[in-house]
């Protein structure tokens, strides 16, 4: 594209060429967060460490001075998966780029590797493996660099989740490499992490940015158990009747009985786990990256490297591990910055299991005390009557001033009752039967049900017997299920037999009060998609509805996706690809008429209008007319 080739430029004349590049190449209208600051830094020949959360917009970061600067942009990515992809999103921006993997063979190898030297390649993307061959130094040092991008910089840390060893030879570039910038770049905060990249990358004087992590385009819902597969069909058909998504399970079976379910339900759902042949596994990877609107039902072991923009939903059908998991698993919704939901299902064989987790790991050591704190942070955030966001950032030691109007609690109010005398009837029931028994029984006892082991038991003779009659079953699980989860109640670890803790005492003896929030009815249609608050105006991050588009231009968006589909299917490139779908929405609801009108849509820069312009045009008018 020879933007400004042979310039380099810095300062404000920099600034104004990053945003006419933002404008002309990837039709943005305005720069998000800090990444003005960052690229302006960076123009100015400066190291930068970049703290973002994903879909927080890191790209742009290093592909803007790619642009502007001279020379050829090195971007070391582990994920070698998805480079591909990558380079062909920024082809279609009418960018020059290419990749260099172990998946590219000799020939091509070798024309990469002259365009690198001719300086006629804006962008090459590397493997941390490759980078550090003599034959790629050796070409580096012949060819004019504009910046080296180390994206995915926690891979350097041995103390984060996918630690690669080739990363900590990067150190190097900054002797061989001193005038060439260096921009860091995660999605990975904590302290311990971020230290580490500071010290093994020799980045001590590069400056860093850190952006908010709240993720504004995510709702966040969890729904108490009431037959989950039934609610998860019902958020499915309401919310995600066609976009794709990923169910999380715990267990392989689980993941199996699930894709294959959905399946049978006529949702075309695929499994993903560490017990399918590798093969298999990579398939549905694909299957689910490049076709539009698919499920993936899957285990943990789905999710390193998934940076598919459009998947609108996450949905666990158990507990993650810790909060740091569910925001990871979750985060990978929405990454496009157009709404998408984060949907949870828990119920009281969930608190059990972290119940027994927790106690199980009662010894004084410091490592249990971490673990202890972090299962009680999760029941915390399933329990909370707060703002969900509130507790999810606050966990993370960032405070949201002002509830988000964008999560359950927010959107749905939470009601909090006086749950003193249940709560004293219900402990009482724990202890009369002895401490062996679980809900099921307890309940039974309460209620006054006489069923065949209550009788065995002589527990219909006990005081606590019936004394619970007016409530529900429902009602009692929720009760229980709180009472466990604030610690009143623990359970054996081997006969599942609830027990009270010290802390019940007091409140069985009635001298401390408790309150409980109000389950609200299991009916997952109810107030879904009904009246948000919404934090923000800016369109591109506005936590609007996640929900389908309703009318003409839901009608339109869904005939666009079908033109998008052709033409993705024809280049043999992932839909969102050729638009995003925050691009298409526009699209269908603002109904370009022109080209000019079809310019001013967010992601249409010179490349795209050239090549899909006239395409979609038509395809509106044809449907205008139809
Ligand atoms: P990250 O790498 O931080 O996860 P990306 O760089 O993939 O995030 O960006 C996330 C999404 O936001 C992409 O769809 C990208 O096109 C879009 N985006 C980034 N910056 C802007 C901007 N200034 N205006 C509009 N969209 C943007
Ligand atoms: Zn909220």
């Amino acid at each position: 594209m020879a933007l400004v080739a042979g310039r380099a430029v810095a300062g404000r004349a920099g600034d104004e060429q990053a945003r006419a590049v933002l404008r002309s190449v990837f039709g943005f209208h305005a720069f998000r967060g800090p990444q003005a600051d960052i690229i302006s830094h960076v123009l100015d020949g400066g190291d930068a460490l970049v703290l973002m959360p994903t879909g927080g917009g890191k790209s742009l970061c290093y592909q803007i001075p790619a642009l502007v600067r001279a020379g050829v942009a090195v971007v070391v990515s582990p994920l070698i998966a998805l480079m591909r992809d990558q380079v062909e999103s920024l082809r279609q921006l009418g960018v020059r780029a290419a990749y260099l993997n172990s998946t590219v063979d000799w020939r091509e190898a070798d024309q990469i590797e002259r365009a690198v030297e001719a300086g006629s390649l804006d962008l090459l993307y590397v493997a941390p493996e490759r980078l550090v061959t003599p034959r790629c130094l050796d070409l580096f040092d012949r060819s004019r660099l504009a910046l080296f991008a180390l994206d995915e910089a926690h891979c350097v840390s041995q103390w984060g989740h996918d630690f690669r060893p080739e990363y900590l030879q990067l150190s190097f570039l900054h002797e061989r490499y001193p005038h060439v910038p260096r921009l860091a770049l995660t999605a990975t905060a904590d302290h311990r992490t971020r230290a580490d990249i500071i010290r093994q990358l020799r980045l001590e004087r590069a400056r860093v940015f850190i952006t908010s992590f709240d993720r504004p385009n995510i709702t966040y819902r969890v729904t108490v158990k009431d037959n989950p597969r039934q609610q998860l069909l019902t958020f499915l058909r309401d919310r995600h009747p066609r976009a794709a998504g990923i169910i999380y399970c715990m267990s392989r079976n689980k993941v199996d009985d699930t894709a294959a379910w959905l399946t049978g339900q006529g949702r075309e759902a695929l499994p993903y786990h560490a017990g399918l042949p590798a093969a298999i596994r990579q398939s549905h990877q694909d299957r689910f990256l490049r076709a539009d609107g698919l499920v993936m039902v899957a285990t943990i072991a789905f999710g390193m490297g998934i940076d598919k923009p459009d998947v609108r939903f996450v949905a666990h059908l158990d507990l993650p591990k810790s909060l740091e998991a569910y925001y990871q698993e979750t985060g990978r919704a929405g990454r496009d910055g157009a709404p998408a939901d984060a949907w949870m299902a828990y119920g009281m064989a969930d608190v059990v299991l972290v119940r027994q987790l927790l106690d199980a790991s009662a010894a004084p050591d410091a490592h249990k005390h971490a673990e202890r704190a972090k299962l009680e942070a999760l029941l915390g955030y399933c329990e909370t009557p707060r703002c969900r966001r509130q507790t999810l950032l606050g966990y993370f030691g960032e405070t949201l001033a002002e509830p988000c109007g964008n999560c359950d609690t927010c959107l749905e109010r939470v009601d909090m009752w006086d749950a003193s005398v249940a709560a004293q009837m219900a402990l009482a029931a724990v202890y009369r039967t002895g401490e062996r028994f679980g809900a099921g029984h307890l309940i039974d006892v309460l209620r006054g049900e006489a069923g065949e082991k209550v009788l065995r038991c002589g527990h219909d003779r006990i005081k606590t017997f019936g004394v619970g009659a007016e409530r529900s079953k429902r009602e009692w699980q929720g009760i229980y299920r709180q009472l466990i989860a604030l610690g009143l109640v623990s359970v054996d670890s081997e006969t599942h037999g609830f027990r009270l803790t010290d802390a019940a005492i007091p409140v069985m003896k009635g001298q401390q009060p408790l309150l409980l929030r109000r389950d609200p009815q299991a009916d997952t249609s109810r107030a879904l998609g009904g009246a948000r608050r919404s934090r923000s105006t800016d369109p591109t991050t506005a936590p609007a509805s996640a929900a389908p588009m309703a009318g003409a231009a839901a009608t339109l968006f869904e005939s666009l996706r079908a033109v998008r589909a052709d033409l993705a299917k024809e280049q043999g490139v992932p839909a969102y690809v050729i638009f995003h779908d925050t691009t298409l929405k526009e699209m269908a609801v603002k109904r370009p008429a022109d080209r000019a009108a079809f310019a001013g849509l967010t992601g249409v820069g010179s490349s795209k209008l050239e090549r899909y312009a006239d395409i979609f045009l038509t395809a509106i008018r044809r449907l205008e007319g139809a």
